[in-house]
């Protein structure tokens, strides 16, 4: 049966109620026609359902994968989706309806808190990840909440601040990552963001909330509220706001319901909002609860996972993998007390949790492996004497490891890193290891880039990220080689957080943070200036290499209505099984307005035996050459020549071939009035012939048309001359610039040209 088909039966009241939830995790059930509550709970890398009665921070054990910077860095949307099937058999065997996530905002800075809950500083690696995660858990019957929308890009004041955006740096960066999750995953619920976008809040924002994202791009499902979104719950509902959450004594039922008798909001958009809220319940109640969870098979999942994303940052000589036999000096509280996760709603409390020291000792024998703190896990400044016994082990040993990274509390929902620096504890303990012990590998865990001072001081270098609960099996498993690194960083890591093209913006002046590197973000910026990085945007070693052999394109010229195929061939010329994320880069050659000089659009990862060769074909559709027209309101493509560019990182190309793409969009013909440039008149096919006649006709015998003749300065001057200066400048009467005007205008009329604005 269908909840949907209530809506005719239900009472204003009954209609308003469904509007907000019961609680802070459940909506309101309509008993009397068996409209049923539903259950939400946070999301995204793990099931976070609070006991009931219980503190926030009291949940049923749950698998704890790992965070989503993590998981980008698998640059693997198939086993993202994997770990989404898993996470919607918990939710199902929990009860849960609706799990809070993925969250899709964009890395603006490396300082936002919330880092490790998002994807990428790229919206194409960002939507693929979230579409894939969105599709996994919906396989099992359990609905997504796809987060923040929009331009939630920092903690700071995140509840009142006005992220202020140019629609250009929208439409091709911030919203783009959410349009990849909604067109590629289709999730049942978006949740809105906390904080204003230009000015208006996301909670009652109609061009966000309606224009964009369902007439755009056909999103079908319920708007819900990040919990205490809601500003103006009546504008909110008019804006395409469904769901109020959370719900309970003080939600505002009561405001939607006092609206439509006033005549203030039409009963027909609380209808409509109703019958998606029904629809939901239909997609929620159309399982049965799930079968039990093979905690077993989830937790070796976490760890494939964890293992397949880390990112092997750096290793001079080949120092790693280590091999059976080596003295290893494990260094570092991390090594026995994690960091795999980020604090705040995210924050899972983990079904089983792998100690890295036990992982090591299990891997490489007791014997081999001895362990000293380094730091204290709760001061940040260095402690001599654990240095001292840090060094004393690491110059005994053949091999230090370094667990070192970002304490939990400096990364969390709620507030943003003050600076990119690790604790001082961190890199003194770095230092003195290194400078006694030249095998020394540092193994990170933390959200989100940090500087690093020490980099040419040790030779291996491996990004965990925060890789969720079976951490320390999986980094076993890198150290060891039994698996062979294939993460790829899915965003740079400057030198210096000054660096970083939002760096003089952020956060922002009191409630407002004007977004204005605009679509300058990440490796856009960092590779349009050529400014050095400390590692670049897909960067990512492997036990293994690989040589990019060819790139084959399935045409020379294409117009942009016809997708265009990319071969390129990859071979293992390595002695180890790997896996390699091959990654396609289009760079327009004369771009005509202002774009980064490279963007990644297409990418996917191989497997490869040694000595093999693989074939991967990419497909690169009309987005992969476009920009936006703020004027035209859509994408459009400039007719011209693009380089494709193949290569394992946005700083590491090593292929490339070269395509025409012709624009099907009818030319904008030119704006005919008295400011117009000579140049911009001659350009246009349609008055450009006329005025060329006129021109010769009018300046015929005069200095200036002698002069012009043959004249390439004169020539390069007049372009950029307005039409209506003309008569000062060169002694044509007014009058006559008046008539050429008014014959172009007709001309445009004639062809249909016509640009409309004739001033
Ligand atoms: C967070 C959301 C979360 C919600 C429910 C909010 O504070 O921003 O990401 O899903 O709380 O816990």
């Amino acid at each position: 049966m269908s909840f949907r088909g209530l809506i005719s039966q239900l009472t204003l009241e009954e209609k308003a109620s469904l509007c907000s939830g019961l609680n802070f995790w459940q909506t309101k059930p309509v008993e009397r026609l068996g409209i049923p509550s539903l259950r939400l709970t946070d999301g995204p890398h793990g099931v976070r359902l609070q006991r009931p009665g219980g503190s926030f921070t009291d949940s049923e054990p749950a698998t704890c994968f790992p965070t989503a910077a993590t998981l980008a860095s698998s640059w693997d949307p198939a086993l993202v989706e994997r770990v989404g099937q898993a996470l919607g058999d918990e939710c199902r065997a929990l009860g849960v309806h609706v799990l809070l996530g993925p969250g899709a905002n964009i890395k603006r800075s490396p300082l936002c808190g919330r880092n490790f809950e998002y994807f990428s500083e790229d919206p194409l690696l960002s939507g693929s990840m979230a579409a894939a995660h969105i599709r996994g858990v919906q396989s099992r019957g359990v609905g997504t909440s796809l987060k923040h929308f929009a331009a939630n890009n920092q903690e700071y004041r995140r509840m009142t601040t006005s992220a202020e955006v140019d629609e250009r740096a929208l439409r091709e960066i911030y919203l783009a990552s959410f349009e990849g999750a909604v067109k590629g995953g289709r999730p049942w619920t978006v949740m809105c963001a906390y904080n204003r976008l230009n000015g208006t809040y996301c909670s009652e924002n109609p061009w966000l909330l309606t224009q964009v994202l369902r007439d755009d791009w056909g999103f079908d499902g319920v708007v819900v509220s990040d919990w205490g979104a809601v500003n103006d719950r009546v504008q909110g509902l008019a804006a395409g706001l469904d769901l109020e959450m959370p719900g309970g004594l003080y939600a505002q039922d009561g405001e939607i319901v006092k609206a439509v008798r006033e005549g203030r909001l039409s009963e027909s958009v609380l209808d409509a909002a109703v019958e998606r809220l029904l629809t939901l319940v239909d997609r929620a109640y159309r399982e049965e609860a799930g079968p039990p969870v093979d905690w077993d098979a989830h937790h070796r999942l976490a760890r494939q996972v964890a293992a397949e994303s880390m990112v092997l940052l750096k290793n001079d000589g080949d120092i790693l993998p280590i091999a059976h036999g080596q003295r290893m000096a494990v260094i570092g509280a991390f090594a026995v007390s994690p960091r795999y996760q980020g604090g705040g709603s995210s924050h899972v409390n983990p079904a089983r949790l792998d100690e890295p020291l036990a992982e090591l000792r299990h891997t490489f024998g007791a014997d081999a492996v001895v362990y000293a703190p380094g730091y204290a896990l709760d001061d940040d400044a260095p402690r001599p004497e654990l240095i001292e016994e840090a060094v004393n082990v690491a110059r005994q040993a053949d091999i230090a490891v370094i667990f070192a990274g970002l304490p939990e509390s400096w990364e969390s929902e709620g507030y943003d890193r003050a600076h990119m620096r690790m604790p001082d504890a961190h890199v003194a303990l770095i230092e003195a290891v290194a400078s006694v012990q030249p095998h020394t590998v540092v193994v990170l865990s933390n959200g989100a880039p940090v500087e690093m001072p020490w980099i040419h001081r040790v030779p291996a270098v491996i990004e965990a990220y925060l890789a969720g609960q079976a951490f320390g099996g999986a980094i076993a498993d890198i150290l060891s080689g039994a698996v062979n690194p294939s993460g790829k960083l899915s965003e740079t890591f400057p030198v210096r957080l000054e660096h970083n093209p939002s760096h003089p913006f952020f956060p922002g002046e009191g409630d407002r943070v004007e977004y204005r590197e605009g679509i300058f973000v990440g490796y856009r910026y960092y590779d349009t200036k050529d400014l050095d990085v400390l590692f670049p945007f897909g960067h990512g070693l492997s036990y293994t290499t690989f040589a990019y052999e060819a790139i084959r394109i399935s045409k020379t010229s294409v117009r942009d209505d016809e997708p265009l195929t990319v071969e390129i061939d990859i071979r293992n010329t390595g002695a180890r099984e790997g896996k390699e994320v091959v990654q396609l880069y289009v760079e327009p050659e004369t771009p005509g307005v202002i774009r980064p000089v490279r963007e990644l659009r297409a990418f996917a990862k191989v497997e490869l035996r040694p000595g093999e060769m693989k074939t991967v074909t990419l497909t690169l559709d009309k987005r992969a050459f476009a920009h936006f027209d703020v004027r035209d309101g859509e994408f459009r493509v400039q007719t011209g020549t693009y380089r494709l560019r193949a290569g394992a990182s946005s700083r590491d190309l090593r292929l490339e071939a070269e395509v025409r793409v012709e624009s099907t969009a009818p030319p904008r013909p030119v704006e005919v009035h008295a400011n117009a440039t000579l140049g911009d008149l001659l350009a246009d096919p349609v008055t450009g012939p006329v005025l060329r006649e006129l021109l010769q006709e009018k300046l015929a015998g005069s200095p200036l048309g002698s002069e012009v003749e043959g004249n390439p300065t004169l020539e390069a001057f007049l372009r950029f001359t307005a039409i209506g200066r003309v008569p000062t400048l060169f002694g044509v009467p007014r009058d006559e610039i008046g008539r050429i005007l008014e014959m172009l205008r007709e001309a445009q009329n004639r062809s249909g040209s016509g640009a409309g604005d004739n001033r």
